[in-house]
C-alpha cells in the first residue's frame, strides 16, 4: 500500500523467453513464466510487465486463476490506461468494421478477442442485440466500462453477457455477472432475429453455443449457395441450418441438415419458416436427420449427394486431443466421399486452433484421394475479414474445397 491507502501498480518480472514473446505481440504471458511480481494481484487489475533491464514491455489484465496470468492490452511504450485510452482501443475496433456489412447483414462479430485488441472478450452484433461472452474472470470489473462504451457507439443497443465455462463456476457471490445475464436494455424474450446476406435467422443469445449463432462461417456458406444450384446436399453437423439455407436459396434440389441436437435441428427448421416468403427456397426439399453424424453417414447409401458439407465442432479443442481428431477428420472425409455422385463437391472445415491449415488440407486431400482419384482441390478459405487472426492460436477456423 502507498501512503495514500492506493495499491501500488502490479509489476511482473518474466521468463526471457517470455520477454521475447511479448516483444513480438504475443497477447498471453502464461503464469509458468511469471518469474516474479511485487505482490499478489487480484483478478482484472492492471499488470505491468518489466524486462531484464527494468524498461516496460507491456500491460494487461491480470487473472491469478488462469494459466495465462495476464492478457497483454498493450505493448511496447509506456501507455497509461484510462478512458481516453478505452475510448480509442475501442473505436479503432469499431472501425474495422466500417464498410464490411451493409443491411442484408446485421449479424457479425465486432470485437474479436485478442486480435482486435479485447484478449478473453468477444462481441457479437445480432440487430441491436449484442452478446458478449467473456473467457477470463479479468474482465469482470470492466463491465461498466464496456456498457459505457457500447451505449456511446449504439444507444439503442441491448447487451448480454454470456460467460465461458470455467469461469461459471465460482460465481456464486451475490452480485457476480451470471452467464445469460443482461447488462443492458430489457432482457430478450427469446431467441433474437437478424438478417444474414439478407436471410433472416435466428440467435439465442442466451443460451445457444457461442453466442447463439456461427457468425464466422458467412463467407463459407455464400460460397457454399454458388456451389448448390441443381444439388443434392447433405449439412453435417448443421446446426441452425446456416449452410442449409444459403444451399437451399442457391437452387439446391434438396438438402439433409444432419445434427445430434433436436435444438438445433428445431431452430434449423424455424430459420426455414422464417425465410418462407424467399420465392427461391421453396423448390427446395428440407430433410432434418437428427443423429450422431460419425454413425450415420457410415450407414448412409452411398452416391447419393451431390455437395457434402462437413463443419464438425472442434475435435482438438486440445493440444493432446490431436492424433484423435485427425482420425475423426479422416473418418469423416472417407464417409463423406463415399456419399458423393461423380462431380460432387465436399467442403470440410475445421474449427481446431491446435490443426492448422496445411495439415488440415493435407489430410482432406490425401484421404480424398485415397477414395476417389478424381479428388482435386479447388479452394480453400480462412477467416472472415470481422474475425481477424493475428497469431497463431487465434488461426483457428479452415475450410477446404474440393471438386470429385
Ligand atoms: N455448420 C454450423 C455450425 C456447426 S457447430 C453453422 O454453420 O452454423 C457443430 C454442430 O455439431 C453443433 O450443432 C452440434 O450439435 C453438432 N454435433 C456435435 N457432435 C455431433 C455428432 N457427433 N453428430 C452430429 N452432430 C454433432
Amino acid at each position: 500500500m502507498s501512503a495514500t491507502g492506493e495499491k501500488t501498480r502490479l509489476r511482473l518480472r518474466v521468463t526471457r523467453s517470455a520477454e521475447s514473446s511479448l516483444r513480438r505481440g504475443h497477447p498471453w504471458l502464461f503464469a509458468d513464466s511469471v518469474a516474479a511480481q511485487n505482490r499478489p494481484g487480484t483478478a482484472g487489475e492492471l499488470g505491468a510487465v518489466f524486462d531484464h533491464k527494468d524498461e516496460f514491455l507491456a500491460i494487461g489484465l491480470y487473472d491469478p486463476a488462469s494459466p495465462i496470468a495476464l492478457r497483454i492490452l498493450h505493448a511496447g511504450k509506456p501507455r497509461i490506461i484510462d478512458e481516453a485510452w478505452w475510448n480509442v482501443r475501442w473505436k479503432e475496433t469499431i472501425a474495422r468494421r466500417d464498410g464490411l456489412f451493409d443491411e442484408l447483414t446485421t449479424g457479425y462479430r465486432c470485437v474479436n478477442g485478442e486480435s482486435d485488441g479485447w484478449p478473453g472478450l468477444v462481441l457479437d452484433r445480432y440487430g441491436e442485440t449484442f452478446a458478449m461472452k467473456i473467457y477470463s474472470a479479468a474482465w469482470f470489473p470492466w463491465l461498466d466500462r464496456i456498457r459505457a462504451l457500447l451505449s456511446q457507439s449504439f444507444p439503442t443497443a441491448r447487451l448480454v453477457l454470456r460467460l465461458s465455462r470455467n469461469i461459471q463456476s465460482g460465481q456464486s457471490a451475490p452480485g457476480a455477472p451470471v452467464d445469460g445475464q443482461t447488462l443492458v436494455g430489457e432482457p430478450p424474450a427469446g431467441p433474437v432475429i437478424f438478417r444474414e446476406s439478407g436471410l433472416s435467422f435466428e440467435a439465442d443469445v442466451l443460451r445457444g453455443q457461442k453466442t447463439g449463432f456461427f457468425l464466422d462461417q458467412r463467407e463459407n456458406r455464400r460460397a457454399v449457395e454458388k456451389l448448390a444450384p441443381g444439388r443434392e446436399v447433405l449439412n453435417a453437423f448443421s446446426f441452425s441450418g446456416g449452410f442449409s439455407l444459403y444451399a437451399a436459396r442457391g437452387g439446391a434440389k434438396r438438402v439433409d441438415s444432419l445434427d445430434l441436437s433436436a435444438h438445433a435441428l428445431d431452430s434449423a427448421r424455424r430459420n426455414f419458416v422464417l425465410n418462407a416468403s424467399d420465392p427461391r427456397l421453396v423448390s427446395t426439399v428440407h430433410r432434418m436427420i437428427q443423429a450422431d453424424a460419425f454413425g450415420w453417414l457410415a450407414e448412409a447409401r452411398p452416391s447419393q449427394y451431390d455437395l457434402v458439407i462437413l463443419d464438425p465442432p472442434s475435435m482438438a479443442p486440445r493440444q493432446s486431443a490431436r492424433d484423435s481428431a485427425f482420425g475423426a477428420y479422416t473418418n469423416l472425409v472417407q464417409q463423406g466421399v463415399r456419399l458423393l455422385r461423380p462431380g460432387g463437391i465436399l467442403v470440410a472445415a475445421s474449427c481446431s486452433a491446435h490443426v492448422t491449415a496445411e495439415e488440415f488440407s493435407a489430410l482432406v486431400v490425401q484421404t480424398a484421394r485415397l477414395a476417389n482419384s478424381r479428388a482435386a482441390q479447388f479452394l480453400v478459405t480462412g477467416h472472415a475479414p470481422d474475425h481477424p487472426a493475428t497469431f497463431k492460436e487465434a488461426h483457428y477456423l479452415k475450410c477446404v474445397y474440393l471438386r470429385f
